[in-house]
């Protein structure tokens, strides 16, 4: 009879427990992110990147924080529309 209430009451802090070790862990990778700049993420492969020029200003960026519209490439949304524009 009292098994079953037993085991309920027993389970019920091993929950609380895991699921505050869950939100602990996503707190500390959150902050992790937040404090500790990404200084690993960044590889030492964006110096030979593949360079664009700005259609519209003509700077010079890595192709992948470049905008392609029909053909060109632009450093932000607002040049790819003002060269659409001319
Ligand atoms: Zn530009």
């Amino acid at each position: 009879m009292g098994i079953h209430i037993s085991t309920a009451r027993a389970s019920m802090p091993l929950l609380r427990i895991l699921l505050l070790a869950i939100v602990l862990w996503i707190a500390f990778r959150l902050i992790r992110r937040i404090i500790g700049p990404a200084k690993t993420e960044r590889p030492k492969q964006v110096d030979y990147e593949d360079m664009v020029t700005c259609a519209h200003c003509g700077v010079h960026l890595p192709r992948s924080q470049a905008i392609t519209e029909s053909g060109k490439t632009f450093c932000n949304e607002q040049h790819a529309r003002a060269h659409e524009r001319q």
